[in-house]
């Protein structure tokens, strides 16, 4: 049994959202990039030259990509030959996010009550997702998450005779109604199957994987590729302004479900979808 300090979990996820806030991950620059080249919109290029600069200045002065800062989400897999000790894990997950958004300044956004809304003013408490795995170590993602974005997502609990083409429909009535709200070129993740609750968590677990990476479940990865398509073919454009780069990467992340049901998620990011990873 291998034993671990909570106290290592804290000052490692204060570092992190530090860290996501201010370098946008080398998936995400490159798919800007990539799109500079192809977008035939000249506001839309300009827009995603913008988005560019925007992300070497913050990485280059080491200050946040986007006013946003988010709220923290934190996905922890724990080893079962894993001891924690010296104090709570929650209270310690809480305690690295207070000091992160202290010390690197970034805006405290999370309300106490989702009715009272009292600013907490430390932007605590995140949002933490644990699971037990195999092995003795601790693996941390630490992925901030705006809301611009996070209001335009949606839960459909759609039925086994809708199928696939119900599926890739309803995502794309998703993105086609978040129009410029969620500032894109967005990052979509999808989650298919579970259950209500599962599948939000699936969703949101596809963000974490790279841009341009795929699904290897081949029908899966067919998905990812033909709604990138039609989501680029709305016109939606960076910013909303018009032109092809609407969307930047689509990720389907699937799982068993009930014979009755086809529940569905698809969780909306934007252009600074952050995501900081670490093992302990
Ligand atoms: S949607 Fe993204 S880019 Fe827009 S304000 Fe929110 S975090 Fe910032």
């Amino acid at each position: 049994m291998r034993e671990i300090d909570v106290a290592v979990i804290a000052e490692k996820i204060a570092q992190m959202c530090i860290s996501a806030n201010y370098n946008l991950n080398d998936d995400v620059y490159s798919a800007i990039d990539e799109a500079c080249q192809s977008e035939p919109s000249k506001i839309g290029k300009n827009i995603l030259e913008q988005l560019k600069e925007n992300a070497d200045m913050a990485k280059q002065l080491q200050k946040p990509i986007c006013q946003d800062t988010g709220m923290a989400v934190i996905f922890m897999d724990i080893g079962q030959d894993v001891h924690l000790v010296g104090g709570d894990l929650n209270k310690a997950v809480n305690d690295g996010v207070r000091k992160g958004y202290i010390d690197g300044f970034l805006r405290k956004s999370v309300v106490s009550d989702p009715l009272l809304r009292v600013n907490t003013k430390d932007n605590t408490p995140a949002v933490l997702h644990t699971r037990i795995v195999p092995g003795d170590k601790v693996c941390i993602d630490v992925a901030p998450k705006g809301f611009g974005s996070e209001n335009m997502s949606k839960v459909y609990m759609l039925k086994p005779s809708d199928g696939i083409e119900g599926v890739k429909n309803a995502v794309i009535d998703c993105i086609e109604k978040a129009g410029p709200n969620p500032c894109p070129p967005m990052i979509v993740g999808v989650g298919i199957g579970g259950n209500f609750e599962l599948v939000t968590e699936l969703a949101k677990r596809a963000l974490l994987r790279k841009v341009g990476s795929h699904n290897p479940i081949e029908y899966v990865k067919e998905m990812e590729e033909e709604l990138l398509q039609r989501a680029n073919s709305l016109g939606i454009g960076p910013q909303g302004l018009g032109g092809r780069t609407t969307v930047l990467g689509i990720n389907i992340e699937t799982y068993a479900t009930h014979i009755a049901g086809l529940p569905l998620a698809v969780n909306i990011s934007c252009h600074v979808t952050r995501h900081a990873h670490a093992e302990i």
